[in-house]
């Protein structure tokens, strides 16, 4: 193929495929695919949440277990020394009675501590568990919207990809240096690069040249750039246009 022939049909094919991209891109089912994403980013950071919480609990009552086994010790301790009778002196007798007591307190009020600590590592459990079901039935809607993305945007999304390839061999067939050229007239210019020179106009911007202006298109190479709008224009060679 030859390089006015060439240009002429990559601009045809990034046309189409502008058409399809936008066609898949406004689908219904990928906005809310989407949107089914963004929930799920959500209900994932309240699960971080909630599974932290699980840990700190179960830490907090780890360290109360621990705690309270090392004052079973120590009051095992003190019970053997008041059960073995050595120690006679009544004060020192009234001071190992209090000494125990004031473990027992503790160990008390540890027990007090780690049933609350249960009863809100439930209450967070339950919270993960909650979360978890959420985010499974997000993700099966998730499959299903693009189940149906799919099977609706099957036909467009072939044709893009047929389109995707016939562009890499066209790209090729214009060579490097021109299609930068194209590719920045089309960026610059609503994604029109390249236009075809009708009779005295530019098929894209359709204003006449004048005279003067045309000779010099007509004297020079096959693909010019048009005065008025700046794209590449196909003077000759087109196989298209002949
Ligand atoms: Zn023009």
């Amino acid at each position: 193929m030859d390089v006015p022939t060439a240009l002429i049909a990559l601009q045809t094919c990034d046309l189409e495929i502008r058409r399809a991209a936008k066609l898949l891109d406004e689908l219904p089912e990928k906005r809310s695919i989407l949107e089914t994403r963004h929930k799920s980013e959500e209900v994932r950071q309240l699960k971080g949440k909630a599974e932290e919480l699980v840990h700190r609990l179960e830490r907090a009552i780890a360290a109360n277990t621990d705690e309270v086994a090392a004052l079973d010790e120590k009051i095992a301790g003190v019970q053997k020394t008041l059960d073995g009778g050595q120690v006679t002196n009544p004060k020192e007798v009234h001071n190992l009675s209090r000494e125990m007591d004031a473990l027992k307190r503790r160990e008390d009020k540890l027990d007090n501590d780690t049933l609350s600590l249960m009863e809100r590592l439930e209450k967070a459990r339950e919270q993960v568990a909650k979360v978890d079901t959420a985010l499974q039935r997000l993700s099966t809607r998730e499959s299903e919207l693009i189940a149906a993305y799919r099977l609706k945007g099957g036909e467009v999304q072939s044709d893009l990809e047929a389109h995707k390839q016939q562009r890499a061999e066209l790209a090729a067939a214009v060579g490097d240096e021109l299609l930068a050229r194209y590719e920045a007239a089309a960026a610059a210019k609503g994604g029109i690069g390249a236009a075809r020179l009708l009779e005295v106009a530019c098929s894209a911007c359709r204003v006449e040249l004048p005279s003067e202006r045309l000779r010099e298109l007509r004297e020079g190479p096959d693909v010019g750039v048009c005065p008025n709008c700046r794209r590449l224009l196909v003077v000759r060679g087109d196989d298209a246009s002949e």
